[in-house]
């Protein structure tokens, strides 16, 4: 009985699907090795690789030949292990007591930002030996790491344990993603004064924004993200990477609705002419932002218009509030017969980039993708698959 049911593919069924294109990754990933000049390029997966899932996006990248990962959590490191063997994993987020085991049994580097950190760090090395780490050195972020006289009192600490042997001394750039910003050449200057002290350990200050600065801030090491999964890194310039994510919602049903009635929670909207309507099954439970609605929420009173789904050759735009699960969109431009219940509407993709769907929702690619990257069923494809 139960081999009549076709319901094996749940990808050509779902309600929310997500392609993610593994060869435009490793482009992606190659361009930005390239940029990155005699630097080596790493990759950063933390939060499950920006939604798009670090099992595969790990494998695919290690196999690229990435050999440095940077994650925020000792599990995300875990998982990683897996997937890239004799990779060097960093934990953004460093050590805590309990964690000793986690990080030993899967190779991790504790990324060490604090004192308080240093001084744990210390007493781990005095009881369990020799074992690598990673130094944040803070150059004006106000986020994670060392302040900048603590770093330097350690580069020249000469009664620090033998033990002690940091592989990498990084900071983060705070405008990075702004090259006219004075601040990038001050951090710079910086990192040039911390990176000298440590003298022979390698140093690292690029994200993506970073490798675009040019060479100066390359250094030993570079740590793309966004770029890597086809994100803007310098708004306002073309975007030179390939889309890597394409999320797409299924229509559920459509409808034929008067001139005059309203659509949705708190009748948001009020339709001038008669329109059709596409209802979708994704909504701001799948991280597709409420914000973006096309009334009826506090963005919409900025100018910032709303977002827009992609179908059949063309934009539509939504309808109405976004609700938990569902999305309205307004269809009335198109053919009937191009738009069904069933068919797929792009939320972002290669038709509307993940910064441009990011925008309407008030926010950026980064929290779009990592947002979306909840609740979906998920492919990856790559070139060869394609053709
Ligand atoms: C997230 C992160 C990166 C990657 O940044 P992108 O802007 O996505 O390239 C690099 N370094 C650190 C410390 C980070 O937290």
């Amino acid at each position: 009985m139960t081999d009549n049911f076709n319901d094996d593919d749940a990808f050509a069924s779902a309600g929310l699907r997500l392609t993610v294109d593994l060869g435009a990754l490793v482009e992606n990933w190659r361009d930005l090795a390239r940029r990155s000049g005699k630097a080596r390029t790493s990759a950063v997966v933390k939060a499950d690789a920006y939604g798009l899932g670090i099992e595969d996006v790990g494998e695919t990248l290690y196999g690229a030949g990435a050999r440095d990962f940077f994650v925020a959590t000792a599990d995300e490191g875990a998982t990683l292990r897996l997937y890239a063997p004799e990779a060097r994993i960093f934990v953004l987020s460093g050590i805590w007591p309990g964690m000793e085991r986690r990080f030993f049994e899967n190779d991790l580097v504790p990324v060490i930002a604090s004192e308080e950190q240093l001084t744990f760090w210390m007493s781990v090395l005095s009881d369990y030996g020799d074992y690598p780490c990673a130094l944040q050195v803070d150059t004006g972020f106000n986020r994670l790491g060392l302040p900048m006289d603590d770093a330097m009192a350690l580069a020249d600490d000469v009664s620090r344990p033998a033990s002690f042997a940091p592989v990498l001394v990084m900071s983060h750039l705070a405008c990075g993603d702004d090259p006219s910003n004075a601040m990038n050449r001050q951090q710079l200057e910086a990192f040039r004064k911390v990176s000298a002290a440590f003298e022979g350990i390698e140093a690292s200050l690029a994200n993506s924004a970073g490798i675009f600065l040019g060479a100066d801030y390359h250094f030993d090491l570079t740590r793309p993200g966004i770029a890597t999964y086809g994100g803007e890194a310098v708004p306002g310039v073309a975007n030179p990477m390939r889309s890597v994510a394409t999320a797409e919602a299924r229509i559920i049903q459509t409808r034929s609705v008067k001139s005059g009635e309203t659509v949705g929670y708190g009748r948001a909207l009020q339709l001038t002419r008669d329109s059709r309507l596409a209802i979708v099954s994704a909504g701001y439970a799948d991280g597709y932002m409420r914000s973006q609605s096309s009334a009826g929420v506090p963005l919409r009173q900025t100018g910032i218009p709303g977002g827009h789904g992609f179908i059949a050759g063309h934009k539509v735009p939504v309808a109405g509030r976004i609700t938990m699960d569902l999305t309205i969109f307004d269809v009335t431009d198109l053919p009937e017969n191009l738009v069904r219940a069933g068919d797929y509407v792009e939320l972002f993709g290669s038709n509307i980039s993940v910064d441009e769907a990011a925008r309407a929702a008030g926010t950026i690619g980064y929290e779009m993708l990592s947002s979306m990257g909840l609740r979906h069923e998920r492919r990856y494809i790559s070139e060869e698959a394609e053709e």
